[in-house]
């Protein structure tokens, strides 16, 4: 990250809703004990500490980057923080904000389109299918997949709580 932000970079909403997903974060030193934690970071470009700093000081970017959805919540940097800052609570934080302002990844919107028209993410498919009746079961899982009417009351409540629209905005 520059150390030079530009203050057209920066966002006052970012920095407020890490705060509120952990306000200890105003306490973070950068020891980067949370990055020398991280399994991910050893084999991406995470750096965990960097998250948790553009987040204290709002770099709009945070939201668009990558790096929030490389980490796989471990709990090892929460875990080890010796200011007790709650780092995963800030990074899903952050992610939920990325999907409303439209940086939904592209696999994840994929996963999130079969969940409202299957209800799972992972719908069953022929093999799957084939292998269940071999192993004495139901051809389908009781699901929505066996249950029409439960399969409505899932998409009736994701567009309820704005889920679809939320991913046909992306
Ligand atoms: S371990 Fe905690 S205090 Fe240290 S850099 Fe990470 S968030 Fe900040
Ligand atoms: S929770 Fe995420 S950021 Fe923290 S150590 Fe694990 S992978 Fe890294």
């Amino acid at each position: 990250m520059s150390t030079l932000i530009k203050p057209q970079e920066l966002d006052t909403s970012i920095r407020d809703l890490a705060k509120q997903a952990s306000d200890k974060i105003v306490e973070c030193i950068q020891c980067a004990t949370c990055s020398g934690s991280c399994p991910s970071g050893r084999r991406t470009a995470l750096r965990t500490r960097v998250v948790v700093r553009q987040a204290l000081l709002g770099v709009r970017d945070v939201l668009s980057s990558d790096d929030i959805w490389l980490c796989v919540t471990c709990y090892n940097c929460s875990e080890r923080c010796p200011r007790g800052i709650e780092i995963v609570d800030v990074i899903i934080a952050l992610r939920n904000e990325a999907v409303r302002r439209g940086f939904m990844r592209s696999k994840h919107k994929d996963v999130a389109k079969l969940f409202i028209a299957y209800g799972h993410s992972v719908p069953i498919d022929d093999a799957r299918r084939q292998l269940r009746r071999k192993l004495g079961l139901t051809e389908v899982p009781p699901t929505t997949h066996m249950y029409p009417e439960a399969l409505a009351e899932v998409k009736e409540i994701l567009a309820e709580i704005g889920f679809v629209d939320l991913v046909s905005r992306q």
